[in-house]
């Protein structure tokens, strides 16, 4: 079986959520719209993990999602604060902009990925007129899209600071299931309870064949929110095949298994990389991912032996994503590509 490196969207279905899209399909017919048996099932199923009652919403893909969920948090003539690296701001093609009808998206930089209350604080209050776009949401990436985590209190820090400006918080969690193995937290500590109002939860890359979950812990920010989904064409009406899935990954945890097997063969790599000279390590290895800079003969003989992985992150910036299912064989056969790549 072929594996690549380049996205954990590469990977398939994991069998116990394949297990449940075919149990539902074998349940005869059941109302539509996500009035269905297995739509609701999923949902408690969410709020049991987050222990809490929120309002759990299910999409097709993490930009409607992200895009939907932001568009509820704010008016038009609102503002978005992110890193200047967020999947929100780079590769959404303006989503987030056209679902909120224009709000903009402002910009910070930060180490590894990730916002601070500083600069957070200074775009806040950067500008106090009303010609700019009043700052509304804060969005974090949680894991940020450099394969790192923020910890408990930095998200506490960064929602304290949102909400005492009177705005909310949005996680992108695209890849939440990492960064809840990582931090081996109790999934409601890293979201409610730290402050965050809204988790785009990531069920894709985990392991679905499609979906997301739209998570409100803010209740108030949920109201209307299925006529957005319905309105932009993201309301599956066989919604038991994108949330029966979400089962699977429920159950037993399989989501966490996931991620902590993703999470361990990204660290077998990027322990296997340390030691080569000639590899520059870029960011903490602490989810799935492994960002590194080579030599560009070394990127070359890699691409020309049929290696794929990303380069978006700068000049010679190389992303290597493991998924659910990366064999820790084929880890171990991509560092010795790198190492033979790098030696020459
Ligand atoms: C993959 C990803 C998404 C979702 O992307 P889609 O292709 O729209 O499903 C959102 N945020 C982050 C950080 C991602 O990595």
């Amino acid at each position: 079986m072929s594996q690549h490196f380049a996205s954990d969207n590469y990977a398939g279905v994991c069998p116990e959520a394949m297990q449940w899209f075919l149990a539902a399909n074998q349940s005869g017919h059941e109302p539509a719209y996500g009035d269905d048996q297995w739509t609701q099932r999923a949902c408690d199923a969410i709020r049991a993990a987050f222990q809490t009652e929120c309002d759990v919403f299910y999409v097709f893909n993490g930009t409607a999602a992200n895009s939907l969920a932001l568009a509820s948090l704010c008016q038009s003539y609102h503002s978005v604060i992110c890193h200047e690296v967020a999947h929100i701001e780079t590769d959404e093609c303006g989503a987030p902009e056209f679902f909120s009808n224009g709000a903009k998206l402002l910009v910070a930089q930060g180490e590894n990925g990730k916002l601070t209350p500083q600069a957070i604080e200074s775009l806040i209050t950067r500008r106090s007129d009303i010609h700019s776009p009043r700052p509304q949401v804060v969005s974090i990436t949680q894991s940020t899209e450099v394969g790192t985590v923020y910890t408990i209190d930095e998200i506490r820090a960064i929602t304290d600071l949102a909400h005492k400006n009177g705005m909310s918080v949005h996680m992108d969690g695209a890849r939440f299931a990492n960064a809840v193995a990582t931090l081996n937290a109790d999934p409601a500590d890293i979201t409610w309870r730290a402050g965050v109002d809204v988790l785009c939860f990531g069920g894709t890359k985990n392991g679905l064949p499609v979906g997301e979950a739209v998570v409100f812990f803010n209740r108030e920010l949920a109201k209307d929110f299925a006529y957005r989904v319905k309105q932009s064409g993201q309301l599956a009406s066989k919604m038991r095949f994108i949330s029966a899935p979400w089962l699977g990954l429920m159950e037993n945890d399989v989501w966490l298994r996931n991620a902590r097997h993703a999470n361990a063969m990204a660290r077998r790599l990027h322990d296997a990389l340390l030691d080569i000279p000639l590899v520059d390590i870029m960011f903490p290895c602490e989810s799935n991912a492994v960002f590194v800079k080579l030599p560009q003969t070394a990127i070359d003989q890699l691409r020309a032996e049929d290696w794929r992985f990303y380069q978006f992150i700068g000049a010679g910036g190389c992303r290597f994503m493991c998924a659910w299912d990366t064999e820790p064989e084929m880890v171990d056969k991509l560092a010795a590509a790198i190492a033979k790549a790098c030696a020459k």
